[in-house]
């Protein structure tokens, strides 16, 4: 597995990489690895393909009272779990790499960044699609993977791809992979680490509720009642406040009165001290 901190460097590997034929999936990731991430790395790994993992914790992402300077950062273990995983080239940019003096460009996307996340973390996802831009033209991958755990973002991608025809010749293909998550249902997150036992063992309250609630307006119950049901449960579980509970429609994660026939998701944003943890599901529409 080859690690580079510099652009040129590692456009040469990616050019030698292509020369013998291989296609380069791209795993982007803040490290801080689990077993989420692997398996984001697992589902990039073909035949005849370079696996190129990406660590950058980018501080466009993060909000003025957010998390970046106590973000975890552990290359060391990330480096080793990315080598188990069969990972083949490790992108690793210093800030000034990826932000140079009088870096100047924004991407944004309207709409479906502005809800959910959006409303509750103004400018993150403006920072998500700017660096994601810039990952997508530095390594040039014909495949992409993100995690279904941040839905929203994995929307995001897919329409800021769409809009800027990222997905020819670089992106042929956005590809979301299935939440992983601990044994108690709670999905895995760099973020978990923040967690007090006491607070980790309340958190598992998050998928429970959540399920309940899909198996609820699945069967017919009222949206809004459920919602509502739902946040109070979760605030009866020991979270400190919920961001949003929200149903919306899987692809433009418009809200939703009532389950139709499209495909729609549960949102949910609550935090639990100091943390803020989000999760989503599927909902089917009646059969
Ligand atoms: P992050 O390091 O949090 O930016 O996540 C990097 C990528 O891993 C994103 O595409 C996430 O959606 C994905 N990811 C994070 N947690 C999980 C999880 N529990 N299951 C699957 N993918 C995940």
């Amino acid at each position: 597995m080859e690690v580079f901190r510099e652009l040129e460097p590692l456009r040469e590997a990616l050019r030698a990489a292509r020369a013998e034929g291989r296609d380069i999936a791209l795993v982007p990731t803040m490290g801080a690895l689990h077993a989420g991430h692997i398996s984001l790395v697992e589902a990039a790994r073909r035949p005849g393909s370079s696996v190129v993992a990406s660590i950058f914790v980018n501080p466009r992402q993060f909000g003025a009272s957010e998390d970046l300077s106590r973000y975890p950062r552990k290359e060391v273990s990330d480096l080793a779990m990315l080598a188990d995983a069969g990972c083949d080239i490790v992108w690793l940019p210093p800030v000034e790499v990826m932000y140079p003096a009088g870096f100047a460009t924004n991407v944004s996307v309207a709409g479906v960044s502005e809800r959910l996340d959006g409303a509750a973390r103004p400018g993150h996802f403006d920072g998500v699609a700017t660096v994601v831009t810039k990952l997508f033209n530095q390594v040039q991958p014909t495949r992409a993977y993100f995690g279904e755990k941040d839905f929203q973002q994995l929307a995001v991608i897919r329409a800021m791809a769409r809009d800027l025809d990222l997905t020819r010749p670089h992106v042929d293909a956005i590809i979301g992979v299935p939440t992983v998550r601990e044994a108690d249902g709670l999905a895995m997150s760099s973020r978990n680490r923040y967690l007090s036992d006491v607070q980790r063992a309340a958190a598992a309250a998050l998928p429970r509720a959540m399920q309940a609630a899909v198996a609820a307006i699945e069967g017919g119950a009222e949206v809004a009642a459920t919602l509502a049901a739902l946040e109070a449960e979760l605030l009866a579980a020991g979270f400190a406040s919920v961001d949003y509970a929200a149903l919306a429609d899987a692809a433009s994660l418009a809200p939703l009165a009532a389950l139709g026939e499209a495909p729609a998701r549960l949102l949910v944003a609550a935090r639990i001290g100091g943390t803020r943890l989000i999760d989503n599901m599927a909902v089917n529409a009646a059969a």
